[in-house]
């Protein structure tokens, strides 16, 4: 579904990203993982064109979309779940979602917001609540909510759970194994790498803006590697 082939990308004069390439298959959930500064935000946002590659290719269900704008990249079907949320903290939640709402790869069984918020029952609660009274975990919820309103089939997660409690955490990684079982596929960065591998199928790991490890998230190679890369043993 998504391929990326030899990604550089780079912030003023310097690369951030050395030569990427990953891959994301048909309702697959992979891991983006690395210590800070390693080049996973630069990644997404070179996917959705927020910064786009100098040099590369990023290919989505065959179409090349690295130099074409953001929202091309997410008509074709790519919902962005930023870090920081950035939800609109005016609008209520009900509007948060009405205003985004789309379907325009014709999926045949769309989200509609009765169906996110039977994923998040909580959004349902505060659908009249204004964004920005919510607490930083329903505000995820309501971003990853708001992604979904454009029924993508590349699901992007920049820091799923960062900064949130626990409980709320729980909530969120539930939320996100529904949308893997409903056979979306999912990029996802988060510094829970617990979670993260439980709910992967494959992972990444970024060095110095580069791929260095991939495979599969189950088993002792990736234990040994993260063993080896985060903890330096
Ligand atoms: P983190 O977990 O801290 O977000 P990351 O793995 O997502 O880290 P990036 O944010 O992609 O890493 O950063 C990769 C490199 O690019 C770092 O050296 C960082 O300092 C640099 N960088 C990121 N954003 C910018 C920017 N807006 N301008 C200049 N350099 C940047």
């Amino acid at each position: 579904m998504l391929h990326l082939e030899n990604v550089k990308t780079g912030y003023d004069a310097g690369l951030a990203l050395f030569g990427v390439t990953l891959e994301v298959g048909e309702a697959e959930v992979v891991a983006l993982l690395g210590r800070n500064g390693m080049g996973k935000t630069t990644t997404i946002r070179s996917i959705i064109g927020l910064t786009p590659p100098r040099f590369g290719k990023i290919i989505f269900n065959g179409v090349e979309i690295q130099n074409l704008p953001s929202y091309k990249i997410a008509r074709l079907g790519i919902g962005l779940v930023p870090e920081g949320r950035q939800i609109f903290p005016t609008l209520s939640v009900r509007e948060n979602l009405l205003a985004v709402a789309a379907n325009h790869c014709n999926h045949s069984d769309p989200y509609t917001m009765e169906r996110v918020f039977s994923i998040f029952p909580r959004l349902e609660e505060r659908q009249k609540q204004s964004g920005g009274s919510l607490s930083g975990g329903e505000q995820q919820m309501l971003a990853i909510a708001r992604a979904l309103m454009i029924n993508p089939s590349l699901l992007l997660l920049d820091e799923a759970t960062e900064g949130l409690a626990p409980l709320v955490c729980q909530e969120i990684w539930s939320g996100l194994d529904i949308l893997k079982k409903r056979g979306l596929s999912i990029l996802v960065i988060d510094k829970d790498i617990g979670a993260l591998t439980a709910i992967s199928d494959r992972t990444y790991i970024m060095e110095k803006g580069e791929v260095v490890w991939s495979g599969e998230s189950t088993g002792e190679n990736l234990s040994r590697e993260l063993t080896l890369r985060y903890l330096g043993v």
